[in-house]
């Protein structure tokens, strides 16, 4: 169970104090799929950080399955994040690419990197592409090296900031499904930024909803649709995006 407990994140600028994100509490079960939506500058990838450890948290506490996270480095963390960016190595090959965390930050041997890159590759249907480089791949194929970049790590929590956003939607629709066969198959625990409603009524057990980095409702597609916790919500989730 991943726990975010009054988590709270403040950004100092010229003109005084941004509140990113202001007392989330939210309890996320193991396996289960979460997304995250809002609108834009309403916090969601700050807490995305906030639990991969690329940001620290201003007051509040991150825990998963009881013991306190946020206090520890990335690494050590045991949760796994996929840009919209994809954020690869462009000097690197895909294996290059999916070994580099493992490497740098475990003890793990070599012969064992190998094989679970390799096998990762296998089961984002990349095998042939191991030895290019990302500029030698399709968005697509991007994507896909970044997911089995996550999947190596095995971890126990994967955080997704709007994966499929740079995609086009025919390759879009792909992926989700395959996204979501994948998150099943691992049976991890997913937290999902998208600004795309369709994927956040579809792929997700529950809809986190904030707006200014207050959390309005965290409750099922269907609930959110039907029983709206507040105006914000009603609006929210009825727009056609
Ligand atoms: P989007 O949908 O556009 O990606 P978001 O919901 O992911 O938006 P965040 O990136 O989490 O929003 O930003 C939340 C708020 O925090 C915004 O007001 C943003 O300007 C502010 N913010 C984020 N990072 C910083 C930073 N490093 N320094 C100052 N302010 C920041
Ligand atoms: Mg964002």
């Amino acid at each position: 169970q991943l726990t975010l407990d009054e988590v709270t994140k403040t950004f100092q600028d010229d003109d005084g104090e941004i509140v990113a994100v202001d007392k989330v509490s939210v309890d996320i079960e193991d396996g289960e799929f979460l997304c995250v939506v809002g609108p834009s500058g309403c916090g969601k990838s700050t807490t995305l950080r906030m639990i991969a450890g690329l940001e620290d948290i201003t007051s509040g506490e991150i825990r998963l399955d009881g013991q306190i996270i946020n206090d520890q480095p990335p690494a050590r963390r045991n949760v796994a994040m996929v840009f919209q960016s994809y954020a690869l190595y462009p000097h690197m090959t895909v294996r290059e690419n999916m070994a580099f965390g493992l490497e740098e930050s475990t003890d793990m041997p070599d012969d064992e990197i190998n094989e679970r890159v390799e096998q990762a590759c296998k089961d984002m249907g990349i095998f042939e592409l191991i030895d290019r480089k990302p500029g030698e791949l399709s968005g697509g194929q991007q994507q896909r090296v970044a997911l089995g970049r996550a999947i190596v790590r095995d971890p126990e929590v994967f955080l997704m900031d709007e994966p499929l956003a740079n995609l086009d939607a025919k390759l879009k629709a792909e992926m989700r499904t395959e996204l979501q066969e994948l998150q099943q198959d691992l049976d991890v625990t997913t937290v999902y930024v998208t600004h795309d409603q369709t994927e956040a009524m579809t792929m997700s057990d529950r809809i986190a909803i904030l707006n200014d980095g207050v959390l309005q409702q965290c409750a099922t597609p269907l609930e959110c649709y039907h029983e709206p916790n507040n105006l914000f919500v009603a609006g929210f989730i009825g727009e056609p995006s």
